[in-house]
């Protein structure tokens, strides 16, 4: 049973699905008018790790993550830039697909991107303004939220009576300023414009993720995610114009990951104090440790970023990685039977930990318990290939969901073998005599034969 930490009634909830064994999220994506800093890819691998933990047990998951490409920044930035929002918002559109895959954050089935859905937006907007709960000025059109009753409701806020009827242009704002926020704003200068039956104009931001979501998981779906900072005004919000153009409730689990932090505060675009992927890089640090300290700490406490807690991730990543090779390596003998029993209490507090709401810093701690468990035995006596088989079995499906393992050495050195084999070909075709001889005897070097066929190069591994 997995329990999850449902923001909506301030308490952790059983989980269940609306449609058996499906599970539908809709995840708040980038801004795409800079790099995504690292902590907003704190908030996406949490995202990520709900996502495989969903699978690991055996749900298929649908999940969507918008692109936001049109909003007050990216409209901004591509201005200063003297690019057009398009051009300007594709480019960090393509850092973010990298910086994902650096990460090892596996894909989403969706990445729709808002300029692409403003139909969506203006049939969600027409409805609201049927049924009476929008009003206009100026050639914008806002949402009442006097109309709501059930607003304020997930991020637990009192509507002030005075400021009913104050609205906001903008798409961002504080919890002290509750107001109305606009769904359609009217052409400004010469700002990007759609020409629909509303008028001429662009999405406020939030209607945008309303339109989006619902376009690809229907009226009603199982998880809404975000960082914390989401949760007022975007996805108040959200529930808000969702709930009145339907008349069905939205979401029924909303997550909310708290915020990656630096001594300034917590990490943000505006003040300034970021540090994005390659910048971490850069530093030396791999790629498995910032995934590994971003997922260190529990999702819902905040994680406070310095080199130190780096460093330290680099090691635990390292000390994974080492045991994993050293059972690989590992010369067979005779059964080992404490092994399965260690298996199996591993899995267990593998899994009760991730069951009770993505508990991965407790996770962590159970797979380094059951790492000491296994060197311990291993010091003094042997294994056979089963129990060798089962625990890396063990490893990789934890793996499939922490996403820290390396690739294998043996993997890694098969790549590379089919590599140095291709340019020796090469070398032959130029022939580069030479060249193709050190290729051979580099190889032999290190224990691999290799036999020149009419068919091509076979290799054998020698030791
Ligand atoms: P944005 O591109 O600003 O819309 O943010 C994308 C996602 O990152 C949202 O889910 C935000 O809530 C989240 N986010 C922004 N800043 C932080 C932070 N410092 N720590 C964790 N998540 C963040
Ligand atoms: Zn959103």
């Amino acid at each position: 049973m997995i329990k999850f930490y449902n923001t909506l009634h301030n308490k952790k909830e059983e989980f269940y699905e609306r449609e058996k064994g499906l599970v539908k999220m809709y995840t708040c994506g980038p801004t795409v008018y800079n790099f995504a800093h690292i902590g907003n890819f704190r908030t996406y691998v949490f995202e990520d790790l709900l996502r495989r933990y969903l699978k690991y047990k055996g749900y298929k998951v649908i999940q969507v993550m918008n692109i936001t490409d049109v909003e007050d920044k990216t409209i901004r930035e591509a201005k200063k830039a003297g690019l057009s929002l398009e051009a300007y918002t594709k480019k960090y559109e393509k850092f973010f697909f990298e910086d994902l895959d650096i990460l090892g954050i596996e894909r989403a089935e969706y990445y729709p991107r808002a300029t692409e859905h403003i139909d969506q937006m203006v049939v969600i907007i027409k409805k609201l303004r049927e049924q009476g709960f929008t009003y206009e000025s100026e050639g914008s059109i806002y949402f009442d939220i006097s109309k709501f009753e059930k607003y304020g409701k997930l991020s637990n806020i009192e509507i002030n009576e005075t400021k009913s009827g104050l609205r906001y242009d903008t798409d961002e704002y504080e919890k002290e300023d509750v107001r109305d926020f606009v769904l359609w704003k009217a052409k400004k200068g010469d700002e990007p414009s759609w020409n629909t039956e509303l008028g001429v104009g662009r999405p406020g931001w939030h209607i945008e993720c309303s339109a989006m979501s619902m376009h690809y998981l229907g009226e009603s779906f199982d998880i809404h995610t975000g960082g914390v900072d989401n949760m007022f005004p975007h996805h108040e919000n959200e529930i808000a114009q969702s709930e009145c153009c339907t008349g069905k409730k939205f979401v029924n689990f909303w997550l909310h990951s708290a915020h990656l932090t630096l001594k300034e505060g917590k990490m943000s675009k505006s003040i300034g104090n970021i540090l994005n992927v390659r910048q971490i890089l850069e530093k030396g640090f791999s790629k498995e440790a910032l995934r590994y300290f971003l997922l260190s700490a529990h999702y819902k406490s905040p994680l406070a970023y310095s080199e130190e807690a780096l460093e330290a991730a680099e090691k635990a990543v390292t000390h994974v990685n080492y045991f994993r090779d050293f059972i690989d390596d590992f010369k067979v003998g005779s059964e080992n039977k404490k092994i399965a029993a260690h298996i199996q209490e591993g899995k267990k507090g593998f899994e009760d930990n991730f069951d009770d709401d993505l508990n991965s810093a407790g996770a962590l701690g159970v797979l380094f318990i059951f790492i000491r468990n296994i060197n311990k035995e291993l010091s003094n006596s042997s294994m056979n290939a089963q129990n060798k088989t089962e625990i890396l079995n063990f490893l990789q499906s934890v793996n499939r969901v922490l996403g820290v393992l390396r690739e294998n050495k043996k993997d890694l050195l098969d790549k590379d073998i089919e590599e140095l084999i291709h340019k020796r070909e090469e070398a032959r075709k130029n022939k580069d005599f030479s060249l193709s001889d050190t290729i051979r005897n580099d190889l032999l070097s290190k224990g691999i034969e290799l036999e020149d066929r009419k068919d091509g190069t076979r290799w054998i591994r020698k030791k």
